[in-house]
This record gives C-alpha cells, structure tokens and sequence, in this order.
C-alpha cells in the first residue's frame, strides 16, 4: 500500500465483527416469553475479567475484545452487531411460593453460534433494569459477579454441568446494597436460561398453544433425539428428571451447595444457574448451609435431591395440560415420572461414589461401605474434599485423623473390596484421582480473591482462577490452596440480594 492510498471514511472499528454470530431463535416464541429491552449504558466501563478461552471457544476474538470496545460491549454500553437484546418472562417457586418473576437485571443479546455450531446464550446480567425490575435497580455489585465467574469456572473445570462467565466489567457506578458498592454487569454464557420457572410462566398464562410451542422449543434446543416422540411432553419431562438426577449427584459429590433451588433456578439445559448464596461444604456434614436466609435449611446439602424433585413436581404440573388430554391420565403419568427421579438420583450417585473410591465394577455391599465412609466422616468432622484428595494419593497419607481405629477398620474393608476388581490398583488409582479433586473454591480463598479484586488487586484472583482450572492436579505444589479455612473461623455464610 503507498503512503497516500486514501484512508477509509468512516472505518468500522476494529471490533465490528470480533466473531459474533447471533441468532434470536427463543425470540421467535409467543409474545408472553419476551419483551425487548436494551442494556442501560453506565458511566464508566472497565473490564475487569475476560475469560480468553471460553471467547475462543465461542468464535470470538480474545484480543478484539480485550480493550476498551470489549469494556464498553461487556458493561452494555455498545451492543455487539447482530444484537437483539430482550429481557425473558418466567415464574417460580421461591422458598416453596409461588411467585412472577422474568429477569429484572438480566438481557439476553442473542444466542451466538460457535464455530462447531453449537448455540449459547450471551446474556448481560446487571445491565439495567427491565419491565420485570419491579422495585430492583436492574443492577448487580462487583463482588458477587466476580464470585459467580469464579464459582461457574470452577464448576466448569470440576466437569459439573454449568453456564459459564466471559467477562466481569465494573460500571463506575455505585450500587446500594444497603451500602454503597462498586457495580459491574456479568456476561453469562449458558446452553439456554429456559427454566422451571419458565414452564410455569407459560402454564399461568393458561394457554396451550404458548405451553406447546415452548415445549417443543426446548426439545429442538436441548433434547433433539425426542423430537416426534410420541408424547413430547413426557419425553421432556423424564429427560430433565434425567439430567437433574445427575447433575444433583455431581453437586454432592464435588460437596457443592447451590443455596437457593427456587425454581427459577433449575435449568432445563441440566446446567448449573444462578449462583447466589452458594457454597463449597469443607466439613462434612450433611445439614451444611451457607444461606444467611435459609433458616430452616430448605436449601441444605443432604436436601438437594429431595428439593429437586419437588422442582421437577412443578414442572410436571405445568405440564399437566400436554400430557393427556384426561385429567386424571395426566396426573397419573406426572406423578410417575417425578417418583422415578429418587431412582435415578440413587444410580447417579452411587456411580459416582463408586468412582471416587476408585471402583470399577458393582457389589451389593457398595452403598454400606460407602454409607460407612461418610458416617465416619461426619463423626470426626472430615474436610469433604481433602479426606476424597487423601484417599487419591500414591502414597499413604500421615494424619492423626487417619490413625483413627475406626476408620482403619473402613480403610481395611475398602483394600480388600478393591482387591476383588479385575482392574489394576494403577488404573483404580487414576480413577480416583480423576474423580476428587485436589482443589475447589474454598470459601476463604474466594473471599481473599473478591476482597483483594475490590481494592483493586486482580492478581490473587488470577492465581485463584489459575488453580481452580485444573482441580484435579494432584501433583500440583500449592499446599495454600487444599487447607480448609484456618481454625476457628467463624461459619461461613453468603447473602442473597446480590
Ligand atoms: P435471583 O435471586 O438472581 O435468582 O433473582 C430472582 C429474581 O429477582 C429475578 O427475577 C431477578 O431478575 C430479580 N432481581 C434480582 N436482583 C435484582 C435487581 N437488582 N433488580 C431487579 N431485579 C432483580
Ligand atoms: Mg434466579
């Protein structure tokens, strides 16, 4: 090119593309779905966290988006070409009430297409209010968003199906909650936002066709194989009490506490949504909460199958109008299908537990060992992940805890349980390892990491990100990282209203 070759009029900046490619097929639901609503620009974008490779992953360019087009994309000031922003209409049952909801500081821009021609949402939460505000702001704080990025990432890399976290910016805005807090919009990524809640929006609505066309909406977008089954309805059904079951099991079996199981929280993806008061359990102990609203532990640990089956009861009952056109038929087949959902929660779970004590084949005597197991931890007050971590490693572990008659009468009963598996003791060894991880967002590194993000320090949080993204790296030397929270520590507790 010469020196005087004219420059461009009005060049279309460099982030004109940046490799989105949005469609808007939930759009094209019944009107009751869906109001069009664009992100409330603020005062100062700053990108905070942009997570490079999941922009990979979704066709977009990490370097375009990594300026200040990036901060002013992420906080909603600019929206990226092909947008078509709308805030979604749902319902739920928050704490057992029913209740309207929609997203009230949430848009979705589109649903980009990635370069294997999958489709995820790309939804700004945070970015202002919307006609399903109510008496909220529309808007979200710094820290909590930084805690669900780091918590979903983690999720991720752990293999539990979740929606995930592109970027965190800061809006220069202040947020009251009750006191003045730095405000920051999140960039969820999720296989949908189709909740629960959603289904019983439309079954409010009372009409039949809007119930229909989102059922067959979330078969062509999530269950394909069940297109033209012979009654969609229940087939829907039964394969989200499928993913439910399993995905409830993963939760326990990473010690997780998603803390607030509303039904607007419970995805029909089979992804993990909504991260509020969530927790990672240290101690093992079934009642374990985190939720300073959750008084009567409706949201515990050791209740999370139940509660998701009387999610999944909801669902049904939305349903009802599409499963038989009796009455009566119709409740008999949803209550059979959400009695089956205890069953398949007990396979999933007893799958995994079986992996994480490194078995390969089926005894009957399985869930008493493992039964035996947690008991022993529960009595002794055993770290969850680390007692897991121990049992994975090459060489035997020298703690006092482990010294214990009792459970060297378990670990007796285990060796010889493993002695009868045709697989090698290696082989047993890297399934274990590849099923307890060595390190989770534990409670205290997290608040390290928000508290030090706050003053403005991202490098804890980056080194936190950094070992989070590989949890089962036994081999890894960061010892700092696998303590539980220093003794005495009060009794961690996380608030809703984020
Ligand atoms: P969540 O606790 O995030 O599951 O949200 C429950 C409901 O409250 C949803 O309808 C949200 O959109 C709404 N909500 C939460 N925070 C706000 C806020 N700051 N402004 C408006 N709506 C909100
Ligand atoms: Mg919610």
């Amino acid at each position: 090119m010469s020196e005087s070759a004219p420059i461009p009029l009005d060049p279309a900046p460099a982030s004109a593309s940046a490799g989105w490619r949005l469609q808007h097929t939930y759009a094209q639901l019944p009107r009751a779905f869906h109001v069009s609503i664009a992100p409330t620009p603020v005062r100062a974008p700053r990108l905070v966290l942009l997570n490079r490779p999941l922009a990979e992953f979704l066709g977009l360019s990490a370097g375009e988006l990594a300026g200040d087009d990036g901060a002013a994309l992420f906080a909603g000031n600019r929206l990226p070409p092909g947008a078509s922003p709308l805030a979604q209409a749902y319902a739920g049952h928050q704490y057992g009430h029913f209740t309207t909801l929609g997203d009230g500081r949430a848009i979705l821009l589109g649903e980009q297409i990635t370069p294997r021609g999958e489709r995820f949402d790309i939804q700004l939460k945070g970015s202002g209010p919307t006609p399903f505000s109510r008496r909220g702001d529309g808007r979200a704080a710094l820290g909590p968003m930084l805690r669900e990025y780091v918590i979903s990432e983690a999720m991720h890399a752990l293999g539990v199906p979740t929606t995930r976290s592109l970027a965190v910016a800061a809006t220069g805005e202040d947020v009251w909650r009750p006191e003045a807090q730095p405000g920051a919009v999140l960039t969820r990524v999720a296989a949908s936002h189709i909740r629960v809640g959603t289904f019983e929006w439309a079954a409010a609505q009372g009409d039949d066709a809007a119930l229909r066309a989102l059922t067959d909406y979330t078969l062509r977008r999530h269950y394909p194989g069940l297109i033209g089954a012979d009654n969609p309805a229940l087939a829907l059904l039964d394969a989200v009490i499928e993913r439910q079951a399993a995905l409830i099991a993963q939760w326990m079996q990473v010690g997780f506490v998603h803390g607030v199981m509303n039904t607007d929280n419970m995805a029909l993806s089979g992804e993990t949504i909504d991260y509020g008061p969530c927790a990672f359990m240290d101690i093992y102990d079934p009642a374990t909460v985190f939720s300073s609203i959750d008084r009567h532990g409706r949201y515990a640990y050791g209740n999370q199958p139940r509660i998701a089956q009387w999610n999944l009861a909801r669902l049904a009952e939305a349903l009802l109008p599409l499963l038989h056109p009796d009455e009566k038929a119709s409740v008999e087949l949803a209550n059979a299908a959400v009695q089956r959902f205890a069953g398949r929660f007990q396979h999933h779970s007893l799958a995994g537990m079986r992996r994480k004590l490194g078995l390969f084949t089926e005894e009957a005597g399985d869930v008493a060992l493992i039964e035996t197991l947690l008991a022993w931890m529960h009595e002794v007050k055993a770290d969850f992940t680390n007692t897991f971590a121990a049992l994975s490693q090459t060489a035997p572990v020298a703690n006092a805890q482990f010294a214990d008659a009792k459970f060297l009468e378990w670990h007796e009963r285990w060796q010889a349980r493993l002695g009868r598996e045709s697989k090698s003791p290696a082989e047993a060894l890297q399934l274990r390892r590849a099923h307890n991880p060595a390190f989770i967002p534990r409670n205290h590194l997290v608040e390290a990491a928000l508290a030090a993000a706050q003053q403005g320090d991202l490098t804890v949080m980056e080194r936190l990100l950094d070992i989070l993204s590989a949890p089962y790296a036994h081999e890894r030397n960061a010892p700092e990282y696998r303590l539980p929270a220093p003794g005495g520590a009060a009794a961690y507790q996380t608030f809703c209203g984020t």
